[in-house]
């Protein structure tokens, strides 16, 4: 989209109206930066994310002749994901992100506001709520979680346990891609 180019364009197009950019325009995108040697390795974040996207991609992949090395599943359960994402709190003057387990906003003696030099205005965006969480999670399982299967039958599939700290977790990454 910053590079100007066509596929961009029309996906932003799709962005601007609120709505999902098809999976055409995606997989197009992708193969514009493949087919342009952006990187001689490259990493996939959060795509595909249904079937029909997994097979437009290996449709793709192979008309390049392209192999995927692995791919990675961050495995947390889903209570933890609850309390992970419905934590956010963001404050109306200064913008920054607080969470309520993982990083509590200490109060405005400690931590004033740098713009109002008062306490931070804390409110939680709609994405974050609980009933909005609760459905990404269950789009997640009813549309994406099909694809381990799918991925470990093609032997790619790496599990990564995502409920371990931080560097542990980039260790078992590593360890999963040398
Ligand atoms: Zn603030």
């Amino acid at each position: 989209m910053s590079a100007g180019t066509d596929l961009g364009n029309e996906a932003k197009r799709y962005m601007d109206a609120g709505d999902l950019v098809p999976d055409e325009v995606v997989v197009g995108m992708i193969r514009e930066r493949l087919e342009a040697g952006a990187a001689s390795a490259f990493l996939l974040d959060g795509f595909p994310r249904t079937d029909v996207q997994a097979q437009a991609l290996d449709a793709m992949l192979a008309d390049l002749d392209i192999g995927l090395d692995a791919v990675l599943l961050l495995a947390v359960p889903r209570g933890d994901l609850m309390d992970r994402l419905t934590g956010r709190w963001l404050c109306r003057d200064c913008g920054r992100s607080f969470h309520e387990t993982f990083a509590p906003y200490a109060g405005a003696d400690a931590d004033p506001c740098p713009d109002t030099g008062g306490a931070c205005d804390l409110y939680q965006r709609d994405d974050d709520k609980a009933e909005a969480i609760a459905n990404r999670l269950d789009t997640y399982d009813a549309q994406t979680a099909p694809l381990i299967d799918y991925y470990r039958a093609a032997g790619l599939l790496r599990e990564i346990d995502g409920g371990r700290a931080p560097d542990e977790v980039r260790e078992q990454i590593s360890a999963a891609l040398a």
